[in-house]
């Protein structure tokens, strides 16, 4: 065990905590199967003990971040110098009729979002439907303010509640949330714990074609047979950045394992061992052909953490 884990060990001792994964390798756990060490991988399993976990951190001065699928991150192959506080056990979702023929879905952060699309057709609930795919938690997607096919979380959630870095909870209403496209705009310290959606009656069979057409969309288009991390870049104004990258030749770019899909640009693969460098020296040469020929910055839709090797 490295000091580091020790000092986290420290801080959580006494603690009541399920499962903590000590120097994990994130190629285990992240979509894209590659990435560094992070000192120590905490299962959070309620949101008590998230609020004492992270006063203990906070103490100890000890780094950490929220994580949900990992779907969207890149660790550099140096790793994570903290603690990555994963959601998994937040995983109570359920179903609400109001009066007023308003009805709800109140969700933990650590709930996949298929679950949530999946209860809500069940229900017959519509207003998810644009979520069917997206392999991420329900934390990651509020905090990404994740979207597709012309609709974002944005237009369905209607409070969230979250911890502070002061382990204090707090419940806030969707305008109080400084949404924009693929960001939150909550303070970095805040962490999600659940989240509430406002759906509308619809008809089960309609909202099933709706997911099912999306689905077969997204494996038309998208290649859901190897490793990523979903779109990499965001979009321009105007101009997908697939679209972009495409135009500029760099479909089928390799760099070792990592390779920019030939099926859709704006995807990063892992074919086998890649490693985060591999991705970051795609990413890096893709900004700079975008900067020097067209002119414009693509900005990275997935969130790079870590150090470098
Ligand atoms: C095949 C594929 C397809 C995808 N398609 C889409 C798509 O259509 N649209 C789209 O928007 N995205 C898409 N994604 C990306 C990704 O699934 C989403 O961004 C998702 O919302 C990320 O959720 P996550 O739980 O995996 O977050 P993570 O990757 O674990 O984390 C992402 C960010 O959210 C933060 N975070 C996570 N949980 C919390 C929490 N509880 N509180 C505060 N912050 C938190 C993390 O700190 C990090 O900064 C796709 C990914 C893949 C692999």
């Amino acid at each position: 065990m490295t000091a580091r884990s020790q000092a986290i060990q420290e801080a959580l001792s006494g603690m009541d905590i399920g499962k903590i994964l000590y120097d994990e390798p994130m190629s285990r756990h992240a979509s894209l199967k590659l990435g560094g060490r992070v000192d120590a991988l905490v299962m959070i399993e309620s949101e008590g003990q998230l609020g004492e976990v992270i006063q203990r951190l906070k103490a100890g001065n000890i780094p950490f971040m929220p994580v949900g699928n990992l779907t969207n991150i890149i660790v550099r192959d140096g790793g994570y110098r903290g603690v990555m506080l994963w959601m998994h056990g937040l995983d109570q979702v359920a179903c609400e009729a109001e009066e007023g023929g308003q009805y709800f879905i109140r969700a933990q952060a650590g709930v996949g979002l298929s679950r949530v699309v999946g209860l809500a057709a069940a229900e017959e609930l519509t207003g998810l439907e644009f979520c069917t795919g997206i392999p991420g938690s329900v934390g990651g997607a509020v905090w990404m303010n994740a979207g597709a096919y012309g609709a974002e979380i944005k237009d369905v959630v209607s409070s969230v509640t979250v911890i502070d870095g002061r382990g204090e909870k707090k419940t806030l209403r969707r305008e109080e949330i400084a949404f924009a496209y693929r960001r939150s705009n909550l303070p970095a310290d805040v962490m999600v714990c659940k989240a509430c959606f406002i759906l509308k009656k619809g008809s089960e069979a309609q909202i099933r074609e709706r997911m099912s057409q999306i689905m077969k969309w997204r494996q038309e288009k998208h290649p859901l047979q190897y490793p990523s991390a979903g779109s990499v870049f965001k979009n321009l104004p105007g101009l997908p950045a697939g679209k972009l990258i495409e135009e500029l030749g760099l479909k089928g770019m390799r760099r070792g394992d990592a390779q920019v899909s030939k099926q859709h640009a704006n995807f990063i693969i892992n074919k086998g061992r890649g490693t985060a460098q591999d991705v970051l020296t795609l990413i890096s040469l893709i900004q700079e052909k975008a900067r020097k020929e067209r002119g414009v910055e693509l900005e990275t839709e997935v969130m790079i953490i870590g150090e470098k090797p």
